[in-house]
């Protein structure tokens, strides 16, 4: 499961052990008189604003990739340990507001791997999205590419066999370029929502993960069950084999699936 920030993952017990019980018992006090807000939150951070009576703080939590919740505080540099009255009030009032609004994964998933990055009134692109599997040293990772629509006749866009026969007889390994950033289906109309969300997870992936670990070797639960959705995506996708020198090499069919089943 892509782990989110919720009353159940927030260590509120934790946190409070690590406020000093003057700090504990007066952000008690302001979680009480509702002087701890929520601003934002979404699946992985929330900030509150907390009024102590004599300044306005806001406090930041993060879930982070390794699954554990840093919290920090305006009020304090971030290499304090002790944890101040404005995060103990705020973590209070978060969690309420957690169990008020829990959050729900699909969702979550689903908004972050589709969501639009550019405006609205975006030229439309014919493009393809096709995907190089990179397995080196028992990691893998997984590289978006895009082909330019001048390299692809209108009636292979859709059709993924033809599609790789074509880039396989032309030679258009060479014509492809990694994406680097989100795409957003509004961009890519011919590429199927699977793809859209399979380049934009990877890239999220890639951004987190890969620099040192790659997918396969990562042990922590959240990233694996990003791997999974992730194949589970390119099921519908063209995805080759090859290296980060040489991408898109051999189709690969079921090489996703063993590469993931070789990792566990
Ligand atoms: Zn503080």
């Amino acid at each position: 499961m892509v782990m989110l920030l919720s009353a159940e993952t927030l260590p509120v017990n934790q946190f409070l052990n690590m406020a000093t019980a003057r700090d504990r018992k007066a952000g008690d006090k302001l979680y009480k008189e509702g002087r701890a807000t929520l601003l934002r939150a979404d699946g992985h951070n929330a900030t509150l604003r907390v009024d102590d009576g004599q300044q306005t703080h806001e406090c930041v939590f993060q879930l982070l990739p390794t699954r554990q919740v840093s919290a920090a505080c305006t009020c304090t540099p971030a290499y304090t340990w002790s944890f101040c009255q404005h995060r103990v009030a705020a973590v209070l009032a978060l969690h309420d507001y957690l169990a008020e609004h829990p959050p729900s994964m699909w969702r979550a998933v689903l908004e972050e791997a589709t969501r639009p990055t550019t405006r609205r009134g975006v030229a439309a692109s014919q493009a393809a999205i096709v995907f190089n599997l990179d397995v080196t040293h028992g990691n893998w990772s997984v590289v978006p590419y895009t082909l330019a629509a001048r390299y692809i006749p209108p009636g292979t866009r859709r059709d993924r066999d033809s599609l790789v026969d074509f880039i396989q007889q032309k030679g258009l390994q060479r014509e492809a370029r990694p994406l680097s950033q989100r795409v957003s289906p509004n961009a890519y109309p011919q590429v199927a929502p699977e793809a859209i969300a399979a380049a934009n997870l990877a890239l999220t992936a890639n951004n987190s993960y890969s620099g040192y670990y790659g997918y396969g070797s990562s042990s922590n639960t959240s990233s694996r069950s990003l791997d999974d959705t992730i194949l589970a995506l390119l099921s519908h996708c063209v995805v080759f084999s090859g290296s980060a020198a040489e991408p898109l090499q051999q189709r690969c069919g079921c090489a996703a699936r063993r590469a993931n089943s070789n990792s566990s």
